[in-house]
C-alpha cells in the first residue's frame, strides 16, 4: 500500500477494509446547509443503500464522494485517499485539478437519466473514456467492452445508438460504460427511477450481478426490496443527516426512529 494511504489510515483511524470513509461531512450552498455532518462507512466489496425523502441531501452526498462538490467541512476519503477535510474548521484540503480527474476516473457514477453520449454508438460509448483518459489501445478497449456488454446481456447492440435502445438497455450500457474504467466503487443515484416499471428488473439484475461479483457500491434508491436483498447496510437520510442505519432486514422490519418508520410506511 502507498505511504499516503497508510498515513491517512493511521491519522484518521480509517479501517483497513475501507472504501468510503466520511466523518462530519458538511456541505452548504450560501445560507443553505444541505449536509449537516454525515458519518458514513462503506467497506470494500460491500453494498450500501441510501434511502430518504426528496431534498434530504442524498444526491449531494454522492456528488461529494465523486469529487463533483467541494466539501464545506468534515473528512472524506475514498480508498483511503482524500476527497477533502476540514478538521479545525480552518483547513480545507483541496485535491488539485489534475489529480481530481484521475480520482474521479476511479469512481463510477450512474444517474437516473443514463447520460450516454447520444452521438456515439454503444461501443463508442464504452471505449471513449478508457482510450482517452486511460490511454488504453483501441483494440484492447474494444475487447474489454465486448466482455462487459455480454455481462449486461447487450452483446448484440454494439453498433446501436442510445436512441435505438429502451431505457433499461440504456442504463445497462451506462453501467457497462462505468465498469469499463475499472472503478474502485460505483455510485448509483436512483438508477431505476426514470424507467417504466417493466424495465426496472433488468437493471436491478445487472446491479445484483455486480454486487455478487464483489463490486463496492453505494446505491440511492427507492427500491426497498432491492435494498433488503442486496444491501449490506441501509442508511436513512433526512434533513442532511443520517437518521438511522443498520442491516436492511433489521431496519425495514423494525425501524427505530419515528421518521424512518414514517418514510418506510410511505414507500413500502
Ligand atoms: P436528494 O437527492 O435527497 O433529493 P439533494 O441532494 O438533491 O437531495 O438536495 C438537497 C438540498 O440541496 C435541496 O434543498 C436542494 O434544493 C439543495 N441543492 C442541491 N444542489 C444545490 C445547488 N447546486 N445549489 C443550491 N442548492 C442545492
Ligand atoms: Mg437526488
Amino acid at each position: 500500500m502507498s505511504d499516503v494511504k497508510s498515513e491517512n489510515r493511521a491519522r484518521f483511524g480509517v479501517p483497513a477494509d475501507s472504501m468510503v470513509f466520511a466523518r462530519g461531512v458538511r456541505k452548504t450552498y450560501g445560507q443553505l446547509e444541505v449536509l449537516k455532518g454525515v458519518d458514513f462507512d462503506v467497506p470494500e466489496g460491500t453494498v450500501a443503500c441510501i434511502i430518504g425523502p426528496s431534498g434530504s441531501g442524498k444526491s449531494t452526498f454522492l456528488r461529494c464522494i465523486n469529487h463533483l462538490e467541494k466539501l464545506s467541512g468534515g473528512i472524506l476519503l475514498v480508498d483511503s485517499q482524500f476527497v477533502g477535510y476540514d478538521l479545525q474548521g480552518d483547513r480545507l484540503y483541496e485535491v488539485k485539478d489534475d489529480l481530481l480527474c484521475r480520482r474521479r476516473a476511479e469512481i463510477g457514477m450512474l444517474f437516473q437519466s443514463f447520460n450516454l453520449f447520444s452521438h456515439m454508438t454503444v461501443m463508442e460509448n464504452l471505449i471513449e473514456a478508457p482510450t482517452q483518459v486511460r490511454r488504453i489501445p483501441v483494440d484492447q478497449a474494444r475487447a474489454e467492452a465486448e466482455v462487459l456488454l455480454r455481462r449486461v446481456s447487450l452483446a448484440d447492440k454494439v453498433d446501436r445508438y442510445p436512441r435505438e435502445l429502451s431505457g433499461g438497455q440504456q442504463q445497462r450500457v451506462a453501467i457497462a460504460r462505468a465498469m469499463a474504467m475499472k472503478p474502485k466503487v460505483l455510485l448509483f443515484d436512483e438508477p431505476t427511477s426514470a424507467l417504466d416499471p417493466e424495465l426496472v428488473g433488468e437493471v436491478l439484475q445487472v446491479m445484483r450481478d455486480l454486487a455478487e461479483s464483489g463490486m463496492t457500491m453505494v446505491v440511492v434508491t427507492h427500491e426497498i426490496g432491492f435494498a433488503r436483498e442486496i444491501g449490506d447496510q441501509l442508511v436513512f437520510m433526512d434533513g442532511g443527516v443520517i437518521v438511522e442505519r443498520g442491516t436492511p432486514r433489521e431496519m425495514i422490519a423494525n425501524p427505530k426512529s419515528p421518521r424512518t418508520r414514517e418514510f418506510l410506511s410511505r414507500v413500502l
